[in-house]
């Protein structure tokens, strides 16, 4: 308790952005026994609820329907000639979205975040102004306002469309390309091209999901070929234009220009740190606009904070949540908290998906000298029966001075769900002693990670 009825604040805690970060925070602060208020011009629940993880991950079962029916003729089943409905699809995604808002807004109301549904800019190191022009004051400020997609600066970018846009198009487009070549790239090509989109990635550079382990993102890679999706390497876009017809012409560098219905931007996320009013408090901010912080999230200013995606720490929702629960038990709890960083999962819901913790190979090269690797090659059981050729790779990257797994890395059927689970294997520092010890369990994929020889 902070002794909130004292305070010549209108609240304890007002929180800017009501996305992971900032409802986490706000709910565990408020369960503190901390007055809460949260503002938010949009929706609440963030990215992740509104256009990114959650309607994201559904569109990728939804694609997956395309494998599934064509396999499940190998398993006896009589599947027809099945249609794919993009509207039933999107809009029952876009219903269980309106479903987690309701949620998310039941769950501030239930702890007494009074919430303003509208932009809300600082105005002094203790006070907000909300966009009707209300001031209201806080002893603490947290901004939690997340990211924003970023374009790159060429003519006629303006006729692409982002991560924000694509749950809601009115049909399924019939030729996409699409720019980047990180998370957002692969998980929407895999979704297109399931959906029989005809899907060109365009990336500046010849490596894409950069931080991941160049041999799994190799297999992405060829996998994705295999598939049908179409990759155009150091190939940055020139510019755009839009036909007569409607259509776009994609320009890019030293390459013929692709036609296309659809241009999606996957170029990377900006903190969302614009026209807050923070160099008029004194907030500082770094080159690329991200807050700066310190290890228990606050800024340049005795009372404000900041979590999550604005602050460029790790773009990922768990951590957001981390950071804001963190913040909440620190500041309102008496117990005084940081995140710890080390070993966080992470997953690219491509198809098929790719997961990994830790070290990737080349990585613990450069930091621990010597590394044994281990790796198992496989075809899923589920993919020799229907006679598909992909198969899974796993790998594991241990230090060979502690005998410590340092990383795991993974592509293959339901990767996250199995890498979820192991990485908790790997952030306790177990060793690959630890791993061979557990007996198997079989016939399942997980079994190849006691397997590894
Ligand atoms: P990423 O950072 O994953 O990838 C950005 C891609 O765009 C890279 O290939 C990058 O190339 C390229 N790029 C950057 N700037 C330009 C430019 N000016 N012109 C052309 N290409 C450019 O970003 P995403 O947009 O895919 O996703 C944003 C963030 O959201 C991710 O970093 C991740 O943290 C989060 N996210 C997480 C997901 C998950 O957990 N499954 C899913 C979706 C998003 P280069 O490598 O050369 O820099």
């Amino acid at each position: 308790m902070n002794g909130a009825a004292a305070m010549p604040y209108d609240f304890d805690l007002f929180v800017i952005g009501a996305g992971s970060g900032g409802v986490r925070a706000a709910r565990i602060a408020a369960s503190h026994g901390a007055s809460v208020a949260i503002a938010e011009e949009y929706r609440v629940g963030g990215t992740c609820v509104i256009r990114g993880c959650v309607p994201k991950k559904l569109l990728v079962y939804g694609a997956h329907f395309a494998e599934d029916l064509k396999d499940a003729r190998r398993f006896g089943w009589n599947v027809p000639d099945c249609d794919f409905d993009w509207t039933v699809l999107r809009n029952n995604v876009l219903a269980d979205v309106d479903r987690l808002e309701g949620m998310y807004g039941n769950t501030l109301e239930s702890h007494n975040v009074r919430l303003f549904r509208e932009r809300a800019t600082i105005t002094g190191v203790h006070s907000v102004t909300l966009a009707s022009g209300r001031a209201i004051t806080a002893k603490y400020i947290l901004i939690a306002t997340g990211a924003w997609p970023m374009l790159p600066e060429i003519e006629g970018a303006e006729h692409g469309i982002t991560s924000n846009e694509v749950f809601h198009l009115d049909e399924c487009p019939r030729r996409v390309v699409i720019a980047g070549g990180g998370y957002i790239a692969n998980e929407f090509a895999g979704i297109f091209n399931e959906f029989g989109a005809h899907v060109t990635l365009v990336n500046r550079s010849d490596q894409m999901l950069r931080g991941y382990d160049a041999q799994i993102r190799d297999r992405l890679l060829q996998i994705s070929l295999s598939k049908g999706i179409n990759f155009r390497f150091n190939a940055p876009l020139e510019r755009v234009g839009k036909r007569e017809d409607g259509t776009l012409r994609v320009h890019i560098r030293d390459g013929d220009p692709i036609d296309c219905d659809l241009l999606i931007f996957a170029t990377g996320r900006r903190p969302k740190s614009d026209e807050l009013g923070l160099e008029d408090v004194g907030v500082e901010l770094d080159g690329k606009g991200a807050i700066r912080v310190d290890d228990h999230s606050r800024t340049s200013v005795e009372s404000i904070y900041a979590v999550g995606d604005v602050t460029d720490r790790v773009q990922l929702t768990p951590v957001a949540i981390r950071e804001g629960h963190a913040f909440a038990d620190t500041v309102f709890g008496g117990n005084p908290r940081t995140v710890d960083y080390g070993c966080i999962p992470s997953a690219v819901f491509s198809h098929p998906p790719i997961a990994a913790v830790g070290m990737t190979e080349a990585e613990a090269r450069d930091r621990l000298g010597a590394v044994k690797v281990y790796t198992s090659d496989f075809r899923a059981m589920k993919n020799v029966l229907a006679g598909r050729d992909e198969r899974a790779l796993y790998k594991m990257v241990v230090d060979a001075a502690t005998e410590r797994v340092v990383g795991l890395h993974m592509i293959g059927p339901d990767a996250p769900e199995i890498l979820q689970a192991a990485a908790v294997a790997v952030k306790a520092g177990l060793t690959k002693q630890a791993f061979d010890d557990t007996i198997a369990l079989h016939p399942s994929m997980a079994e190849e990670l006691v397997l590894l020889r």
